[in-house]
């Protein structure tokens, strides 16, 4: 069998950065990863529309010099085809194809105590022996499909957001319907409004959407961002959030109403998508304060869609803003007033089944020529859930998870010696600007790896006890805000029977940086080596 130092599942963000890092320190590593190219999640994610809601200048790497110099954004949020372009330049230009194995799924790992390695099984090919594995396959990667009776009895395409086809798909003329309303849904009904004959738009729940501020970036825009860029992405680094901005000092009962009511409408016309959220600094510790943005929010929907009934429909009540992650899109409630869109409340019309012409609600069977399922993920676990890998004594990770998972800083878990997790359950990943946080955990692995070649250990596995622990401050921190209180994919509601914890590390970014540095510096205290 082959062997290799290191073997990680997934050729995205993590992945890329992972082999040039571990490459360069001497490491052989292989990257398996089911596509046919590079971009893990800015591969799948092709659908219409799809666009990061981070600025370009901060979804990047900051590793590399050369992809710095050499590399300009065109737009201020990245579009999916440039992210795409983006990952396979910075592929070519640091010669990292070589180490990926394409078109390949890894769908076993099982840890060899005696040896101190993992043997890597994939859907072909003989499998590989590695003494480290790294689970770089995305947070947010494993598509959900809805759970609608008779899906396999429509005659028309279906699609899913999060696994589009990688060839024009063309709506012209034709009668579409897409289930679900998050950023997926968002981006891609307004991305195909104007080509559709009519778009039926089925919401279970209503979302926060503020508008996409976007546009071209000005000649001379990215020698400005060279020239400050080092400091840019040092600020984020150490930030909440993996974003160059302050988190506020003031309350949002520390201003007048009139002056707080132009502090949001200054976010809501001129800003970012964090704009809303870094007003104040209580909205997601205190009701009072949230429901003060909540309402702003509602109170825009209402300005914009015409119709009161299909207002109040798309207008989020049942959770506080910002603990389901708000969208952006521009256009989107506008689009509402459009004589061809139609909304479905599902909560009032729910859906009973597909059937050979479209779907079935309670009011009766709605034709469509194409159903688009934007229904989200199965986030944080799914990856890690569909290999099976077994660690100490034969151990299922999914068993072992089956309540919840459980890691030592989102980085490990006990059982599973030199298994390594990027921006997984118990980090702080998902909240923040993703590749901030991914090149905080490739930076930190690599110094692990690094410090055991040095001192001659074979394996490391956390400590139970400090795994609790850990779990335990990730829960209370989730616990001083208002986040656990939304069905959000950060608790698993949106899976059925997926056990309820709140995953993220809400601590913040620079925060939990510090606590993994300060672990490293005492000797990687809470791991134990042999
Ligand atoms: P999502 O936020 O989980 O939204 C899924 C939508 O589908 C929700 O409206 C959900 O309703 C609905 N849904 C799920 N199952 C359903 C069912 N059986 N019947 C009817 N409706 C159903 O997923 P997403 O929009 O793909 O986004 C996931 C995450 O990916 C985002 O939160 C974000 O972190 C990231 N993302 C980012 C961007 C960007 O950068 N702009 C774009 C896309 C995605 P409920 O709310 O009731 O569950």
């Amino acid at each position: 069998m082959e062997r290799f130092d290191v073997v990680v599942v997934g050729a995205g963000f993590s992945g890329l950065y992972l082999i040039q890092k571990l490459r360069d320190l001497g490491f052989s590593v292989l990257v398996v990863e089911a596509a046919s190219g590079v971009g893990g999640t800015w591969y799948w994610n092709a659908y219409p529309g799809a666009r990061c809601d981070v600025e370009s200048f901060d979804y990047c790497y900051s590793f590399s010099p050369e992809i710095e110099a050499e590399w300009d954004w065109s737009e201020r949020y990245p579009s999916q085809p440039e992210l795409l372009r983006y990952l396979n330049f910075v592929a070519d230009r640091l010669n990292l194809r070589p180490h990926i194995r394409f078109d390949t799924r890894v769908t076993s790992a099982t840890w060899n105590a005696e040896d101190a390695c993992w043997t890597v099984g994939c859907d072909r090919g003989e499998p590989v022996v590695c003494r480290h594995f790294i689970l770089a396959g995305g947070a947010i990667s494993v598509p959900k499909p809805p759970e609608i009776d008779g899906i396999e009895n429509f005659l028309g395409p279906t699609y899913h957001t999060g696994n589009w086809p990688h060839v024009p798909v063309d709506f012209t003329g034709q009668r579409v319907a897409i289930i679900g309303t998050g950023s997926s849904g968002v981006q891609t009904s307004t991305a195909i409004v104007d080509q559709v004959a009519a778009l039926t738009i089925f919401q279970r729940t209503p979302n926060y959407t503020a508008p996409l501020i976007n546009y071209p970036l000005e000649p001379g825009a990215m020698d400005a961002f060279r020239g400050i860029a080092a400091a840019r992405h040092e600020k984020s680094r150490h930030s909440r959030q993996g974003i160059p901005y302050d988190f506020p000092t003031r309350s949002a009962f520390d201003v007048s109403d009139d002056e707080r009511e132009a502090v949001y409408s200054h976010a809501w016309e001129n800003s970012h998508l964090f704009a809303l959220r870094l007003t104040f600094r209580d909205l997601l510790t205190d009701e009072a304060a949230n429901e003060t943005v909540a309402e702003f929010v509602r109170g825009k929907i209402r300005e914009i869609v015409s119709d009161p009934v299909v207002a109040e429909k798309l207008t989020p009540r049942s959770y506080p803003f910002s603990t389901k992650r708000p969208c952006i899109g521009r256009g989107y409630y506008e689009m509402f007033n459009r004589d061809h869109v139609r909304l479905v409340d599902l909560n009032e019309t729910p859906i009973l089944r597909m059937t050979l012409a479209g779907i079935e609600t309670s009011e009766g069977e709605m034709p469509f020529d194409a159903v688009i399922f934007a229904t989200g993920f199965d986030a944080l676990t799914g990856a890690a859930g569909r290999i099976d890998i077994a660690g100490c004594d034969g151990q299922m990770l999914r068993s072992k998870w089956a309540g919840g998972p459980e890691t030592y800083l989102g980085l490990m878990s006990s059982g599973f010696p030199n298994l390594f997790l990027i921006t997984g359950p118990g980090s702080p990943g998902p909240l923040t600007a993703m590749v901030k946080s991914i090149e905080q955990h490739v930076d930190w692995i690599a110094d692990c790896l690094v410090w055991m070649r040095d001192k001659g250990f074979t394996s490391i596995d956390p400590v139970v006890e400090y795994e609790s622990a850990w779990m335990a401050h990730v829960q209370e921190v989730a616990d001083g805000t208002l986040y656990p209180r939304a069905n959000s994919w950060y608790v698993g509601a949106n899976v059925p029977g997926k056990p309820r914890r709140f995953m993220p590390y809400l601590g913040g970014l620079g925060v939990y940086r510090a606590k993994c540095d300060a672990v490293a510096q005492a000797g990687y205290e809470g791991f134990e080596f042999v």
